[in-house]
């Protein structure tokens, strides 16, 4: 049983008090598939140009990610987004985003990811985002994530999508900007009433909150001693998220997710966006191993039992 991933595959150039790079491998679908295939086996839906590397792809496939689904536009160029931190790397400013072959992004599964339960939907078109689960024949566990573009400018169309979803994850401004409260309890709560039964609520190097029903659990971010880089934290938390939970057969059609399994997702989600603060890009997850990240999340056990 796999996890199909849909999103962006990019180049990014970043630059971060610790150095800048003008060009490498990024995409919100890149970070949440190379975290989740540590748990689960992930097929990838995205596009890319002409000019993606093999070198990029050959990353992808190292850690056995199917990716009959990344289409390949031969005369076109890859997504490409640029963004400079600041001092503290709490903010980020995006310098470019050239869409390119992604404007006209519209994902089509391949028929071998049909049958798959586990669907995690990265941040595009809300309508595509409702459009690749009607292409799953027998989806059981549905989340993702937006931005707030698509809650400023799409807002009816998210609506109808969250309808659909099992879970949703997204940053403590975006969950603001979604629900109109300031307050990030009251707004879990608004959130929570737009249809996903689970919310998990990023708040970037102070960790996460996850909420559902009545109930919420705080997870800490995890103290590194440095960190290089902070894109695709966020995604490689959702990927540990996910594919803890698709790793673990979850299926929530009896009723709610299970809370202590979400409990455990959430540590895991945590671990996996530290390991990628730790180096530039994605370079983390080349030497990365499981081992490592459940020493981690052993340690998580320990700092935070009380
Ligand atoms: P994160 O740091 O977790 O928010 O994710 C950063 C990644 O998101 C980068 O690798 C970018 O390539 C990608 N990204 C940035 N802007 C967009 C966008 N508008 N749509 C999709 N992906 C994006």
């Amino acid at each position: 049983m796999s996890l199909i991933v849909v999103g962006s595959v990019a180049y990014d150039g970043v630059e971060t008090p610790h150095g800048k790079v003008d060009r490498m491998l990024g995409g919100a679908a890149t970070y949440i598939s190379l975290a989740a295939s540590y748990f689960t086996p992930v097929k990838v839906v995205a596009v890319v140009g002409g000019d993606f590397a093999r070198e990029d792809t050959d990353l992808l496939v190292s850690r056995q990610i199917d990716l009959t689904g990344l289409e390949r536009v031969p005369g076109g160029k890859t997504f490409f987004w640029a963004g400079v931190y600041s001092a503290d790397m709490n903010d980020r400013t995006t310098l470019r985003t050239d869409l390119n072959v992604f404007a006209d992004f519209n994902p089509k599964l391949p028929a071998s990811y049909r049958a798959e339960p586990y669907l995690f939907l990265g941040n595009i078109q809300p309508a595509l985002q409702r459009g690749v689960r009607a292409q799953l024949d027998a989806v059981r566990l549905t989340g993702g994530d937006t931005m707030n573009y698509w809650i400023n400018d799409f807002r009816g169309e998210l609506l109808e999508t969250l309808k659909q979803w099992d879970f949703l994850l997204i940053n403590d401004s975006e969950a603001r900007l979604l629900s109109g409260e300031q307050n990030l309890r009251r707004a879990a709560a608004r959130i929570l009433e737009m249809g996903p039964r689970t919310l998990v609520i990023k708040r970037g190097e102070y960790g996460a909150v996850l909420f559902q029903g009545g109930r919420h659990f705080m997870a800490p971010g995890y103290l590194l001693e440095d960190v290089f880089d902070p894109t695709g934290a966020g995604d490689s938390f959702a990927g540990g998220f996910i594919g803890y939970l698709a790793g673990r057969g979850i299926d929530p059609s009896h009723g709610d997710l299970d809370f202590a399994e979400l409990r455990r997702a959430v540590i895991y989600g945590s671990v996996m966006g530290s390991f990628c603060c730790e180096q530039f890009g994605v370079d983390r997850f080349r030497t990365l191993t499981r081992e490592e990240i459940d020493a981690r999340y052993s340690e998580f056990k320990n700092c935070t039992d009380f």
